[in-house]
């Protein structure tokens, strides 16, 4: 199969998935019900029999992770600079303060030796992202979140399928968050899910997910807690059992394609290419730096002639303390150089498993045309 305009990033939804959808709606069974149990059962398989609660999207999730454990007002939550929004809103909406921390250069993952020096008597958690899928060093985090007594909370995001040593990220550890948006690994269409450490923090989601209802013994219902909408429907729960049945062969093709983008591009970005990881990296994005300085136009004219070739790109991300809304906590230019760095060099090229290698070829062959030596 040729490809026409390749986006960034496209979900795999084979026939069987859309039946799969079209028999839900039929079912009339449309918003948390058998589906939605179905799918809890097999992440909770997949993460080695911890309990697992899905929800409307990540951004949902991280918040009610954050409620679970208790974390508001006068707290502090430790996150890389370089992520998406979602975890400083997150933070931010339960009335906790998010504080940024660099990242490394290579793995663009938060950089624990500066997490270790933000840390202060009101930090409650660490809240660090996974990058594009390859974990951050495992021991090392948990070290240091026991040494302080900090809760850990995991943007999985782009990480679900991504192993530690062997092990998923999820299947051990604090709480984890994985979101299923249709450019993440696998997708429910929207939808995210926290796995846990523990059945009493996964049954407090379960009630603030939904209104914060809790049911009494005389039919009726109380509301004890302040709770939110983000359950998930059925419809979404679907399709997110059907993908992940095929998520391990969606990241084998993904780290196929990317052997491709590191065979065809270690020449000219050399120290710019993403860290390669080892077997268990599961390569959401694929997001070299660019050279701009020898570059003869800007990064969005890039774009565009890579556009105009029938190339979709993306920016993966901009510095989360240079947005207005956390300048405002008093952040600025020159507070972390590596994240300020990817945000202003970064470039994310097409990458999904319905992919060929002539495709990657394709974005390759565009891309040094117009990246001259
Ligand atoms: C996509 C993403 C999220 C949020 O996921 P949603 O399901 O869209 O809310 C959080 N963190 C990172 C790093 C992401 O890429």
């Amino acid at each position: 199969m040729t490809l026409g305009f390749l986006p960034f990033a496209r979900p795999t939804i084979d026939e069987q998935m859309i039946s799969g959808i079209a028999e839900t709606v039929r079912s009339y069974q449309l918003t948390s019900g058998p589906q939605v149990q179905a799918f809890e059962k097999a992440l909770s398989d997949y993460h080695g029999g911890r309990p697992a609660r899905v929800v409307t999207s990540a951004t949902a999730g991280l918040e009610l992770a954050l409620l679970a454990c208790g974390i508001g007002p006068g707290d502090e939550v430790i996150m890389p600079a370089q992520t998406f929004f979602a975890c400083a809103n997150a933070i931010s909406r339960t009335g906790a303060k998010p504080i940024f921390v660099d990242v490394e250069l290579e793995s663009r993952n938060m950089d624990l030796k500066a997490t270790k020096a933000a840390i202060t008597p009101h930090t409650r958690a660490l809240m660090p992202t996974h990058f594009a899928g390859h974990p951050l060093d495992m021991d090392a985090l948990y070290a240091l979140a026991q040494q302080h007594h900090l809760r850990v909370i995991e943007d999985a995001a782009l990480a679900i399928g991504t192993r530690w040593q062997g092990k998923p990220i999820g299947s051990f550890g604090d709480i984890a968050s994985f979101s299923f948006h249709p450019n993440k690994n696998m997708t429910s269409i929207e939808g995210g899910a926290l796995v846990f450490a523990n059945t009493e923090e996964a049954e407090k989601v379960e009630r603030l997910r939904f209104h914060g209802i809790r049911r009494l013994p005389d039919g009726t219902r109380d509301v004890d807690v302040v709770g939110a909408k983000y359950n998930m429907p059925d419809v979404h729960a679907r399709l997110g059992i059907a993908q992940l049945e095929r998520l391990d062969e969606f990241n084998a093709r993904r780290r196929l394609l990317v052997a491709r983008y590191f065979e065809r591009l270690s020449d000219r970005f050399s120290g710019m290419l993403p860290i390669k990881g080892d077997e268990g990296h599961s390569w959401n994005m694929f997001a070299p730096l660019l050279p701009l300085d020898r570059m003869t136009i800007s990064r969005a004219e890039l774009m565009k002639a890579l556009h105009q070739r029938g190339i979709g790109s993306g920016i993966s991300y901009e510095a989360v303390h240079l947005t207005t809304a956390y300048r405002a906590l008093g952040y600025k230019e020159g507070d972390f150089p590596n994240s300020e760095r990817i945000a202003r060099e970064t470039l994310t090229l097409p990458l999904f498993p319905m992919m060929g290698l002539e495709d990657i070829d394709r974005v390759c062959d565009a891309l040094l045309e117009l990246t001259p030596q």
